[in-house]
């Protein structure tokens, strides 16, 4: 039975007031819920969510991580200082980074190797544009996407990690994959798990991503392999973001 999981993703949103003013407001609404939830400020609030956590059901998670440990590498931040400060998660190759900062398959393995040295979970983001969906090569760029991501991890350490199924063109958009394309994908992507650490394709948890509310939670939710969603704009609201957890609780 694999326990469905709610993150947030933050991006560069909310002052580190905002962001404990939130955490407190969502803490009640998700007392004794089934679903995980996390919660992924930007780095500068990490500490204050964890701090106003304490005590409750909400996990953090960090939105990026450098693969080192230490060093000369200025404006980054490494998996060590991510554990000290109290993250459980950490999100990994989102296709804005992909998009933006240069993020590879490559770095994204690093990446994930990384997090999983400091026991802690990465939650990895693939997807399509909307040109490789037209193009009708969704399944060729993402089990290209999985099979980058968890190059040389062996079965039982994939089975511990969170996917995050991310279609680019339903981020912040407010178009969402339909139900039946993103149970699709999802299916297609534990298939390829399957084929490359058997064992661990019927534990591993995915989520959809993509413009999810309070409004289409719940019918993503009863697909069979949607196991949880990675929530951006909806996240930014105590109110949306509970309604989400807790329709995701009661699918
Ligand atoms: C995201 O950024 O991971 C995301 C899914 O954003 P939104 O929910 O706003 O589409």
């Amino acid at each position: 039975m694999r326990k469905p999981i709610i993150a947030g993703n933050w991006k560069m949103h909310k002052t580190v007031q905002e962001a404990k003013d939130f955490t407190k407001a969502l803490a009640d609404m998700v007392a004794n819920s089934q679903v995980e939830v996390v919660l992924c400020p930007p780095f500068t609030a990490l500490a204050a969510v964890v701090e106003a956590a304490e005590g409750t059901n909400i996990a953090v998670g960090a939105q990026n991580v450098y693969w080192e440990e230490k060093g000369a590498f200025t404006g980054e931040i490494s998996p060590g200082m991510l554990k000290e400060v109290g993250c459980k998660y950490v999100i990994v190759g989102h296709s804005e980074r992909r998009q933006y900062f240069g993020e590879t398959d490559e770095t994204v393995n690093k990446r994930v190797k990384a997090v999983l040295n400091e026991g802690m979970v990465p939650i990895i983001c693939v997807g399509e544009t909307l040109d490789e969906r037209e193009q009708g090569i969704t399944e060729k760029v993402v089990r290209t996407q999985v099979e980058g991501a968890l190059k040389g991890l062996d079965a039982a350490t994939v089975a511990g990690l969170v996917i995050a199924y991310e279609p680019v063109w339903a981020i912040g958009t407010g178009k969402t994959a339909s139900e039946e394309d993103a149970q699709g994908v999802i299916a297609y992507i534990r298939s390829v798990i399957k084929e490359l650490a058997q064992d661990s394709a019927d534990r591993v948890r995915i989520q959809y991503g993509g413009s999810v509310k309070p409004a289409n939670i719940v019918g993503l939710m009863q697909q069979p392999d949607i196991d949880g969603a990675l929530v951006g704009g909806a996240s930014l609201e105590p109110e949306s973001f509970g309604g989400i957890v807790k329709g995701a609780a009661g699918a």
